[in-house]
């Protein structure tokens, strides 16, 4: 599979950036990791809207979610247009019960409940979840495929009982909502770039990529906290970059 960051930023988009979204592509299909600012915007640098085969929503904060209208949109125009006849699965937690119901449009939208306990295939992928540590229902998705496993820690606080979840991940994609000159004293749902790669150390993955970072970080200065705790690959999550697993 393929993965193409559309968006890293948090919790708004830097200029001509985007806040989380990840294309994810094989060999059957297509699909999209979050849906946030600007997301739509970068996509169809990559593929065509109308050609996804799903969404997966990690959680219904705004930074994830904001662009799933202009999605909608464009779901109606591929099938006024004839480039697309049936709707657009999309996976997302159900709570809070507003942000939801704005998640179905028409006839465009085939919305399913994410559920810890949820087992789904989208593309040929087979997708698993985990309820992190945050302020609403938020999970990490585990995808497999062809012998490969990518986690996307979504948002996360330093609670998440990430073993044996993300265990020996191939590559697992983590926020670094946080430097250590930033972090809060009190209960957070995110974690720091050090934090981070703490994890992806004690759960011996393969690679980690640091996300969902704040516009005014410089991506040096992230890769700099991280570095000294993880001795596999590490990315920092820039628009574009592209993974093959
Ligand atoms: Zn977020």
């Amino acid at each position: 599979m393929k993965l193409t960051v559309l968006g890293y930023q948090s919790p708004y988009p830097g200029p001509g950036g985007a806040t989380p979204g990840y294309l994810v592509e094989t060999d059957q299909g297509k699909v999209l990791l979050d849906c946030g600012s600007g997301v739509v915007s970068q996509l169809g640098h990559f593929v065509n809207p109308w050609e996804l085969d799903g969404v997966v929503l990690s959680h219904l904060h705004h930074d994830h979610i904001t662009d799933m209208p202009i999605l909608q949109y464009a779901m109606m125009m591929a099938e006024a247009s004839g480039k697309r006849n049936k709707p657009l699965k999309v996976y997302a937690p159900d709570e809070p019960r507003d942000l939801n119901k704005r998640l179905t449009y028409k006839q465009y939208i085939d919305l399913h409940p994410l559920f810890e306990d949820i087992h789904c295939s989208l593309a040929g992928i087979q997708f698993s979840f985990l309820r992190t540590d945050h302020g609403v229902p938020c999970y990490a998705m585990k995808l497999e495929y062809k012998g490969k496993t990518l986690v996307y820690g979504a948002d996360s606080g330093p609670g998440t009982a990430w073993n044996p979840f993300a265990r020996q991940a191939d590559l697992f994609i983590c926020e670094s909502t946080y430097l250590e000159r930033n972090r809060p004293d009190g209960k957070r749902g995110h974690l720091t770039a050090a934090e981070a790669a703490r994890y992806a150390a004690e759960l011996d993955c393969r690679n980690l990529m640091l996300t969902h970072l704040y516009p005014e970080y410089r991506h040096d200065e992230v890769l700099q906290e991280a570095a000294p705790y993880f001795r596999g690959g590490i990315l920092i999550a820039d628009i574009g970059l592209q993974v093959e697993l």
